[in-house]
């Protein structure tokens, strides 16, 4: 039986109110999807999780397997089922504005959610990271971001995995597409903020239509004030 269920573990909008203490496991994150996107506790770390492994990008940019039990302070997990496959060989180049609109023409409906697997060579891939925040944090994930750690490389051969969320998931969840990278060498990654391919993607798709939502089940998010708004303004 193909399980059709979209993971997801903290409220996105928690997530922007400092909430950075995290009670998900690797181990358990395992249970619910063997691909998957988020960022590891502390913001130590962007999380790329592709067949089954938790890898973690640290701030300085280099890249470890998750044990067990590393915690996990948000993801988007699933366990992925290819559905759908196209190949994407754009003209000249397919960036990810053109990766968006080349998904967004080949899905079914924007109503449902999706997770995607995209293979190939990258002549250039821009990835961000996280810097390691500790107790008491002064800042939320809206002013990290822009201050964020960069990650670039040439000629890469790797996975994109990405989330995909219709608009109606309001501040729960990151709307639209959310890209997290991969080198197969596994010494580039990230959240995925900008590429560049000639190059034949290849592109699988899953749509799911059962999302199943965890919250953090500790003091910090029984204590914050969901004030703050943000969405990622661009990629
Ligand atoms: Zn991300």
């Amino acid at each position: 039986m193909v399980n059709d269920t979209y993971y997801h573990y903290s409220i996105w909008w928690a997530f922007v109110n400092k909430v950075f203490d995290a009670d998900l496991s690797v181990a358990t994150l395992k249970t619910k999807g063997d691909t998957g996107l988020g960022s590891f506790n502390l913001l130590d770390g962007e999380m790329v999780m592709i067949d089954g492994i938790a890898y973690r990008v640290r701030e300085d940019g280099s890249i470890s397997e998750g044990a067990d039990s590393d915690t996990i302070v948000y993801a988007n997990a699933a366990f992925f089922n290819e559905e759908i496959t196209i190949e994407l060989k754009n003209q000249p180049t397919t960036d990810i504005e053109l990766l968006k609109s080349n998904l967004l023409e080949t899905i079914p409906s924007k109503n449902f959610f999706y997770v995607f697997k995209i293979n190939g060579v990258f002549n250039y891939m821009k990835c961000g990271g996280l810097k390691k925040q500790e107790p008491p944090f002064d800042e939320g994930l809206d002013v990290l971001i822009p201050n964020r750690p960069i990650f670039e490389g040439n000629d890469v051969s790797g996975t994109i995995v990405g989330f995909y969320c219709p608009d109606f998931i309001g501040n729960i969840n990151v709307k639209g597409f959310h890209f997290h990278f991969i080198s197969d060498d596994k010494k580039l990654g990230g959240h995925v903020m900008d590429f560049k391919s000639s190059n034949i993607l290849n592109v699988g798709i899953d749509k799911k239509t059962d999302y199943h939502f965890v919250l953090p089940d500790n003091t910090d998010f029984e204590n914050v004030s969901l004030e703050k708004e943000f969405q990622y303004k661009k990629n």
